[in-house]
């Protein structure tokens, strides 16, 4: 008898494996997002766009054993023993600190008590292992510059997301040219050079937030624009703002933890005369 029209217990098994294997393809394919939210200024894609492609995955080697020193002129913003330099919802920054490193715990967004504009910032970074949750509920933090300019933490190793809401992206606006995380548990790195918005007396844009961010060592957005401060299922818009603003953590729900955290502010670019 043909399987098709046979009702014994193996071949109903065997039809119901077959109608699995049928269905792969289409659920791979049917990819986080949204298909209902505004279009990026100046892009084919939505918000948070369901169709934009993912970017491609690169291996960025293994973490270095120890952390990298910073320079001798850096802002350290946490050396492994406490959160000084940030103040919470509270006025305390009330993150855990363990091992070193200092750990998201439901107690709120924490943010330099210092204010940048212009900045060179490392970063480090890793999601929780093993992993829960899946999508923007895996390892979701973030790093916002100015407060306002978010650069997006998340475990995006094997975890399809929406591709401007994977790690390194700019939220909602652009996102990394390629996937260079490392798997959760792992430390990664942000090294960021972010260059502040002017704008003019009257409150008009003079000049976009610019950004380039190595993740992990490798470069992923090259002097990017910030169509404006990070918005979810929106149109980002510029609304003038301080020069400088704090570094702000994202208490996303999930435990990412922090270490090695250091800035530089930029002064004057050289002129050639020195
Ligand atoms: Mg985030």
């Amino acid at each position: 008898m043909h399987p098709l029209f046979d009702s014994s217990a193996p071949a109903r098994a065997c039809r119901a494996v077959a109608a699995l294997f049928a269905t792969l393809p289409a659920m791979s394919q049917d990819r986080p997002g949204y298909t209902d939210t505004p279009l990026i200024p100046g892009q084919r894609w939505r918000v948070h766009d369901a169709e934009r492609p993912a970017p491609p995955v690169v291996d960025p080697g293994a973490a270095p054993e120890v952390p990298a020193e910073p320079p001798s002129d850096a802002i350290v913003l946490f050396s492994g023993e406490n959160l000084d330099a940030f103040t919470g919802k509270d006025g305390e920054a009330r993150w855990k600190i363990e091992d070193g490193a200092f750990e998201v715990n439901g107690t709120g967004d924490i943010e330099t008590r210092r204010h940048f504009g212009d900045c060179q910032l490392h970063i480090e970074w890793r999601t929780p292992v093993p992993p829960s949750g899946s999508g923007q509920g895996r390892g979701n933090s973030g790093v916002f510059l100015m407060g306002r300019y978010e650069v997006q933490v998340l475990d995006s190793h094997d975890n399809p997301t929406y591709a401007d809401g994977q790690a390194a992206a700019l939220y909602g606006q652009y996102p990394p040219d390629v996937n260079a995380s490392r798997a959760p548990g792992e430390w990664q790195s942000y090294d960021i050079v972010f260059h502040a918005p002017r704008f003019a007396e009257d409150g008009a844009l003079v000049s976009p937030a610019v950004v380039t961010v190595f993740h992990n060592g490798v470069l992923v957005h090259d002097h990017r624009e910030f169509l404006g401060p990070t918005a979810h299922r929106s149109e980002p818009r510029y609304v003038a703002h301080p020069p400088e603003g704090p570094i702000r953590l994202q208490d996303h729900g999930d435990p990412v933890r922090f270490r090695n955290v250091w800035v530089r502010p930029l002064g004057e670019r050289s002129t050639g005369e020195r």
